[in-house]
């Protein structure tokens, strides 16, 4: 997606340990003219799914959510991270290793809103080596709802997430694959 990839290579910021910082416009302060244009384009890609619910994690994948959901017209729902489980049988859960905080966490969604019924399309932010994905993927399967694809706004392609996800036969879109990032310079794949 060409805006997409302009406004990360005139506002990202490369930041030590492979970390791109896109908080002028994705994740801190949000640009919701961008980001609607984000949300047109995860319709346009996936308009031939039978989407019945947007799930995504907690915490900056739920604004991008919430306005692709706006095209969708389905519920977004969001697993939680949680740091002590109280399982009582009515939550999904997962194991989550936090790319940015090195930490594992817990992520659980109620039963009560996916089942297998549901046809899911999961979104996120970013990419890079796939727990997020993987644990919403655990979800959905535990759910016995089906899993249409993963819309992604950023994959960073020199990590390994986007060809286990590819490799599992999830159908993957991301709108910006970074293939290479330094202090000075940033390339796209095609
Ligand atoms: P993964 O689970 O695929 O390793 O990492 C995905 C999650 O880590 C995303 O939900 C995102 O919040 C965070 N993340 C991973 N890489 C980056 C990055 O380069 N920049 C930012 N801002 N977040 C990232």
């Amino acid at each position: 997606m060409q805006l997409l990839k302009d406004r990360i290579l005139k506002d990202g910021i490369v930041k030590p340990g492979n970390i791109l910082k896109v908080d002028s416009f994705l994740n801190h302060q949000m640009d919701i003219t961008l980001i609607n244009e984000i949300g047109k384009e995860f319709k346009r890609r996936f308009a031939d799914c039978p989407i019945t619910k947007i799930l995504t994690i907690e915490a900056s994948g739920i604004g991008i959510a919430c306005i692709a959901a706006q095209y969708f017209d389905v519920p977004v729902i969001f697993a939680k991270k949680a740091q002590s489980l109280n399982l009582d049988g009515e939550m999904y859960c997962s194991k989550v290793e936090s790319f940015t905080h090195k930490k594992v966490y817990d992520v659980i969604l109620s039963k009560k809103f996916l089942g297998p019924e549901d046809h899911v399309l999961l979104i996120d932010d970013f990419l890079a080596n796939g727990c997020a994905l993987l644990g919403l993927i655990d979800i959905v399967k535990e759910s016995g709802a089906t899993l249409e694809g993963a819309g992604i706004v950023i994959e960073k392609g020199f990590q390994n997430g986007g060809q286990k996800i590819r490799d599992m036969g999830v159908r993957l879109e991301s709108l910006a694959i970074v293939d290479s990032m330094t202090d000075d310079s940033l390339t796209f794949r095609d």
